[in-house]
């Protein structure tokens, strides 16, 4: 157990090994816990395995996607368990866009393409705020844009309360001491800082504005004085976790106070759709992340560490865009998620309990991994037509027609959430493709496409590039098709594919 001193008074405790066993004995102390399946809290243990908890305030950080341990928002989480389990959907979780203003100008910013230069109305906001809560939300972010450009965000958070965990995602622009100690006292329970490099030139080259580095520090450092719990919130480039960087810039972010780092990978939306270069972590690239994960959040020299391509996996939560997540942009626009730009009704005109439904009707159930993985060719030609995010319900219909969750995530296996209800196959087909002539990743997409509009039968897929032919075999099998490599032969790779 590692104590960090703030001022002679014990603020916050890194907990690891037996100091974790001991928090979730206390919870089996709740009712509303210890009626919640055993196997299932079996499950809850052993998916802690490789996370740290985080204890401040006497109130315990499990795990970046659930609401604290200890509060009202945990409690109110706890209670929709048996209705997730039912199979009934609601925005357990909501990240709202409450400005689309923002000063910086990110490489990767999954906003851009927005033309609704208005801020998200006060009125309209505690509106809607009271009614995700009252549909059984326990978790929003404050998103943009830029949150802390809005003046009255001080308001905003008073009016989510305690009845949900409240992040604010912010570049730190104007989140000085004061106002984080003034956002904590209004009920604000933790600032997300974002934070790419410890080198300054790299941050501030990254984000399109000079100076973004120490910005981004400053209030990582008012932030944690402030008592708030303080997130780094990073996107590492391959070349950063190839030079071996990542041990370092986790330890340099604790140093300036971050309790947690909260990592994504380049995500093909926003400014990067259609972006090949940037598009993803490579495989190699991925494994090395959930291994620091695994490894570092045993170490008590390091911040706990939240790498979400690991979290939103298979084995653990996976994607809940468009069932228990879901994104509202600033006019109102709902998404499923804010990498997936794709709308389902406004809150202003079919309100959010319409567009709410409309959207889960197409998602039907969590995802096995992250959606924007089995879509991203597809929001780019929707862009490439459309010519603005976020794209059209007309295109999100037939998007979502294409990309179906078929295979639900162990969380909710293990729940015993009913598994979706899908269309009737089609009859079994058999097609070719010829794709020697395209460089990766275009024969993957080409392959994940002709399958979607297959839905089943055998697809024989011939290509001349290993990268090729790894890709396309694990885009197969993770969209429940069995792979084989039939023929090798000078370079040139026949993959029978059948579902
Ligand atoms: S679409 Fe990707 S980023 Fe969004 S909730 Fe799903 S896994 Fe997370």
């Amino acid at each position: 157990m590692n104590k960090l001193l703030l001022g002679g008074i014990e603020l916050v405790k890194y907990l690891i090994g037996r100091a974790k066993d001991l928090v979730m004995l206390k919870m089996l102390k709740s009712k509303e816990i210890r009626k919640l399946d055993r196997k299932f809290l079996f499950y809850l243990r052993e998916s802690s395995k490789y996370e740290k908890f985080v204890e401040i305030d006497g109130k315990v950080v499990m795990n970046s996607q659930m609401p604290p341990y200890g509060t009202e928002a945990f409690n109110q989480f706890i209670k929709t368990i048996p209705q997730i389990k039912e199979g009934k959907k609601f925005p357990l979780s909501c990240n709202i866009a409450i400005t689309n203003r923002c000063n910086f100008s990110c490489w990767h910013c999954s906003n851009w393409g927005r033309e609704t230069p208005e801020d998200f109305p006060l009125e309209l906001l505690k509106e809607t705020i009271w009614k995700l809560q009252e549909m059984g939300n326990s978790f929003i972010g404050l998103t943009g844009g830029e949150p802390t450009l809005r003046d009255d965000l001080e308001e905003i958070v008073e009016a989510i309360g305690t009845r949900s965990h409240t992040i604010l995602f912010t570049n730190g622009e104007k989140l000085t001491y004061e106002r984080a100690k003034e956002l904590k006292r209004r009920g604000l329970f933790s600032a997300s800082v974002s934070l790419d490099h410890f080198k300054p030139e790299i941050h501030d080259k990254q984000r399109g504005y000079d100076g973004a580095f120490d910005i981004a520090v400053a209030a990582i450092k008012a932030s944690n004085k402030a008592g708030l719990y303080t997130i780094a919130g990073v996107v590492p480039t391959r070349g950063m976790i190839n030079n071996g960087e990542i041990p370092t810039f986790y330890k340099f972010l604790k140093e300036i106070g971050a309790h947690e780092v909260r990592v994504l990978a380049p995500i093909p939306t926003g400014r990067l759709v259609g972006n090949n270069d940037a598009r993803w972590c490579g495989k190699d690239e991925e494994k090395q992340m959930w291994e620091y994960h695994m490894k570092l959040n045993k170490d008590k020299d390091f911040p706990k560490i939240s790498e979400f391509s690991y979290l939103e996996s298979e084995g653990l939560l996976g994607c809940m865009a468009g069932t228990y997540h879901m994104f509202i942009e600033n006019d109102g626009t709902v998404t499923p998620c804010d990498m997936i730009p794709l709308s389902f009704g406004n809150v202003k005109k079919e309100g959010l309990e319409a567009a709410f439904n409309a959207m889960t009707e197409r998602f039907q159930s969590p995802r096995h991994e992250c959606y924007v993985r089995a879509a991203h060719a597809l929001f780019k030609k929707g862009f490439d037509k459309e010519g603005k995010f976020p794209l059209s319900k007309e295109t999100a219909m037939e998007i979502t027609g294409k990309v179906r969750n078929k295979k639900m995530p162990k969380f909710f296996q293990v729940l015993g959430m009913p598994p979706p209800v899908f269309e009737k196959e089609k009859g079994k087909e058999k097609e070719k493709l010829d794709l020697r002539n395209l460089e990766c990743p275009e024969p993957v997409w080409r392959t994940q496409e002709k399958m979607w509009d297959m839905k089943g039968g055998v697809l024989e897929v011939l290509v001349n590039e290993e990268e090729a032919k790894n890709n396309v075999e694990d885009t197969a099998k993770s969209e429940g098709w069995s792979a084989k490599v039939e023929s090798e032969d000078n370079g040139e790779y026949l993959l029978i594919l059948s579902s």
